[in-house]
């Protein structure tokens, strides 16, 4: 029997039209999801709310973990409408946006924004991207009301596409009025995850806890860092990285703002930089955007994907690919794919098991010390965390390695949580049914069960020495299959 290959870049993919019946979640679940968005930009909450439902059903019908975050839309700065529902603006043609122009009025030489600070956040000569980019106007004159622009490059402009500001500077306070009542609704939702849209500071992510603790909801909290000016300062994003259970590298907006070139280096930073600092990382948007109507990946995109696995992301994200798309099940399986082969490379594989640095906690020792003692002794097959909070196997899955940490846990919000986790493999493991002595050999017996282990494997143990509780991780045994 050849062992199981578990990958180990986690997958999350945006629900949609395309995705949302139950037949489609089933079929996703089994491509290789880990973790669904609900998109509250688009979509009623009672519609998040039975897509969850489905999401938990079908989940449990295949007998997998699977997480689900509720990505809030934030400040996102739009257009208004056009009578005719888009328009086409050639390079040359004069635009101006309106504040005082009423919703639906727009045509090809203007259209309405609702916002009103925009008269004072640009000025002559800025460039403005609309619709992620795709469009460029040149500001000409900031007038009382409007903003004169030229169109620099042109196309099709539909109605409520977003607007950037090239350098950034277009922006408003983190959560809306929308968002502040989508929080209020997602105690039907209970995602695991919650994602702040163009976060600013640390705050936002403070905020957004204090109303979800309100409806004493705890779930983990995603920046999505998404704005020129928090790339540009390292406290603010240091603060924002410490505040938040993982980060989004958010390409589609960040890359509108500071421009693609920078984006390169930016990806490596924040990917580094959050897993430096013991937290998550999603890569995200237009990862295999051609697939939304191709059944086949381009090479580029393949690379994309197993770049970012190289950077060392946690998980790698599907937007429009899944929401929207034709080809959902075939775009997961083709990521799924191009991390396997990333991941094959020892780039992915080794770390500097941070040398030089002082551990915090008996936990972090153990949980560093058991990574390093895995990459460097052949026999062992793998890393079984006995688990409650599932920091333990967070920890460790902020090394890299070839091997993968099996996080053994009864809690099903601590194993939601872990489907995020770069190399963590969640299963629903009670420890609390068996005694001290038989634990262990109960433990091995199971991954056995489940395929993940075969006889004469050394693997890795973690434990407390009290189990049940939290962050009390306090054990190491090398172990080997009977
Ligand atoms: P969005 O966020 O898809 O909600 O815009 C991701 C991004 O900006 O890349
Ligand atoms: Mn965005």
């Amino acid at each position: 029997m050849t062992p199981r290959v578990n990958r180990r870049t986690k997958i999350v993919a945006t629900i949609g039209p395309a995705s949302e019946s139950e037949d489609m979640i089933a079929r996703l679940i089994v491509a290789g999801v880990n973790v669904f968005r609900l998109n509250f930009s688009h979509g009623s909450s009672a519609q998040h709310a039975l897509v969850a439902r489905r999401i938990r059903k079908q989940a449990a019908l295949a007998g997998r973990y699977v997480g689900i975050l509720a990505d809030l839309q934030g400040p996102k700065i739009r257009i208004s409408t056009f009578r005719d529902g888009s328009v086409k603006l050639a390079n040359g043609d004069r635009f101006r946006l309106d504040l005082a122009l009423a919703e639906g009025e727009g045509d090809a030489t203007c259209v309405g924004i609702d916002y009103q600070e925009l008269t004072r956040s640009v000025f002559h000569g800025d460039t403005l991207l609309l619709d992620d980019g795709r469009l460029r106007l040149r500001v000409d004159e900031v007038l009382d009301n409007a903003v004169d622009c030229t169109v620099v490059v042109g196309g099709i402009l539909g109605s409520r596409k977003g607007i950037n500001r090239l350098g950034g500077g277009l922006a408003a306070p983190a959560l809306t009025p929308k968002d502040i009542a989508d929080i209020d609704s997602l105690a039907e939702v209970r995602p695991d995850f919650v994602a702040v849209s163009f976060v600013s500071t640390a705050h936002d992510i403070f905020q957004t806890r204090d109303l979800l603790l309100a409806h004493q909801l705890t779930p983990a909290i995603i920046a999505k860092i998404e704005r020129a000016e928090v790339v540009a300062d390292d406290d603010t994003l240091n603060g924002i990285i410490d505040a938040s259970f993982g980060i989004m590298v958010a390409r589609g907006d960040l890359g509108v703002e500071v421009g693609d070139a920078e984006l390169i280096g930016l990806q490596k930073t924040l990917i580094s930089r959050a897993r430096k600092m013991d937290r998550v990382v999603i890569t995200a948007t237009q990862m295999m955007e051609s697939m939304i109507n191709s059944a086949m990946p381009t090479r580029a995109e393949v690379f994309d994907v197993a770049n970012a696995v190289l950077d060392g992301t946690d998980a790698v994200m599907l937007s429009a690919e899944t929401a929207v798309g034709n080809y959902p099940v075939e775009v997961v399986a083709a990521m799924a794919d191009a991390a396997l082969g990333a991941e094959r490379h020892p780039v992915a594989r080794t770390s500097r098991y941070r040398l030089d640095k002082q551990f915090g906690s008996a936990q972090e020792a153990i949980a560093m010390s058991a990574i390093y003692a895995a990459n460097h002794y052949r026999a062992v097959r793998g890393i079984a965390c006995l688990t409650e909070s599932g920091s333990t196997p967070l920890q460790m899955s902020r090394l890299s390695s070839g091997l993968p940490i099996f996080a053994l846990s009864q809690r099903s919000e601590t194993l939601q949580r872990l489907c995020l986790c770069r190399g963590v493999v969640p299963l629903f493991f009670d420890a609390s049914v068996f005694d001290r002595e038989t634990v262990e050999a109960s433990a091995i017996e199971f991954l056995c069960d489940e395929g993940q282990l075969q006889k004469d494997d050394a693997v890795l143990l973690t434990k407390g020495s009290v189990m049940g509780r939290p962050g009390s991780t306090n054990i190491m045994k090398i172990l080997s299959v009977p």
